[in-house]
């Protein structure tokens, strides 16, 4: 069909993000959906996709152009991502930002050896956000970055808040801090600590005949995950919760307080509002995806990030077109 060959490994949020994500393209077909449970249970809303177990996925070594590695990064990518890599070409989201460096150099030995691309970290944060961060900073040298995060569902503050005595079920939103937001944008640099730049809200679904007030003393004082934060409890029903925080939202702010001449400020601002993380992570990776395929048509191989591609590569249109269009 001319069309790019796609298999999704991990069948997660991401995954099923990535399902939908290519049906929204002309020049990719999804071939098949990889996983290590049962394939037979997995439900894909695509009815020309295979459901396979893991170990079947070598058989397609020469059906599948490009793998999109969904697993988890605590402990899926570091395997799977080296093992695929030999094999396949691969885009994963790896997102342990300390882990970045070890984890490239595994990807590369491993898409090196088998002649692949191994297209590691992309996404919004990293992805989008690590490329405005490189150009705000080359086109601003004497200036300073700042990521603000939210207004996003943090799984990690969300289960806190959850293992709390009393609480039946809550969620939690990581907002950035407009007092901070508005000092940045003004071009003093403040120097601001994670703290300063976020707040925390919490909904709440207490059980029946619980301490509120108590409930809420022990997450606003919790250390590590809301002492340190202005942190906002507001208590509310179950139905409200299924009603309106079943979604998962999140954003963010890449801003770059920056001098020129003779002290001009130059504000850079780059900022993303998704209604679902997930559908958003997928659809940056398999925009990717087209790149991945197009470096390794190009005889490259090795490990890439999103700093490598250039843009033109993540786009289904021509240069021609792109340069009538765009430029
Ligand atoms: P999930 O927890 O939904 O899925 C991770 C894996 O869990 C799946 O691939 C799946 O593998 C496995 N799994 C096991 N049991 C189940 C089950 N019952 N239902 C669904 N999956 C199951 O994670 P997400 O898809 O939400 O996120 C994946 C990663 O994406 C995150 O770890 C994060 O690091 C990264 N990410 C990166 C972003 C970026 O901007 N760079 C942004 C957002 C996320 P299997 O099918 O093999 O069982």
């Amino acid at each position: 069909s001319g069309k790019i060959r796609i298999g999704i490994v991990g069948y997660g949020n991401l995954g099923k993000g990535a399902v939908k994500a290519i049906q929204q393209t002309e020049d990719m077909e999804l071939v098949a959906v990889f996983t290590r449970r049962d394939p037979e249970n997995l439900h894909i809303e695509d009815t020309n996709a295979k459901a396979e177990h893991i170990s079947k996925a070598l058989d397609y070594k020469d059906e599948i152009d490009v793998m999109l590695l969904c697993g988890g990064s605590a402990t899926d990518l570091p395997e799977q991502t080296p093992q695929f890599a030999k094999h396949f070409n691969t885009v994963d989201s790896f997102d342990t930002h300390a882990k970045i460096p070890e984890f490239f150099a595994k990807a590369n030995e491993a898409a090196a050896e088998g002649k692949k691309i191994a297209l590691i970290s992309v996404g919004w944060d990293p992805g989008l956000f690590s490329i405005n961060r490189v150009m705000a900073e080359a086109i601003l040298p004497n200036g300073e970055n700042y990521t603000f995060w939210g207004k996003g569902l943090s799984q990690g503050h969300s289960d806190a808040v959850r293992r709390v005595e009393g609480v039946k079920n809550g969620v939690q939103y990581t907002i950035p801090s407009e007092d901070a937001m508005e000092k940045v944008r003004s071009g003093v640099n403040p120097t601001l600590s994670t703290a300063e730049k976020h707040r925390r809200v919490c909904y709440v679904v207490p059980e029946e005949g619980a301490d509120q007030a108590k409930i809420e003393e022990t997450i606003k004082t919790m250390p590590n995950y809301f002492a340190d934060y202005d942190t906002e409890v507001h208590f509310i029903t179950e139905e409200e919760l299924q009603r309106d925080h079943s979604k998962a939202p999140h954003g963010g702010f890449v801003i770059r307080g920056g001098k020129t001449g003779d002290n001009n400020n130059q504000i850079y601002e780059f900022s993303l509002k998704l209604d679902s993380n997930p559908e958003f992570t997928a659809s940056v990776l398999v925009a990717y995806a087209r790149a991945a395929y197009r470096l390794n048509k190009e005889n490259q191989f090795g490990a890439k990030t999103v700093f490598d591609v250039p843009p033109s590569y993540i786009s289904p249109r021509s240069g021609e077109e792109l340069r009538r269009d765009y430029l």
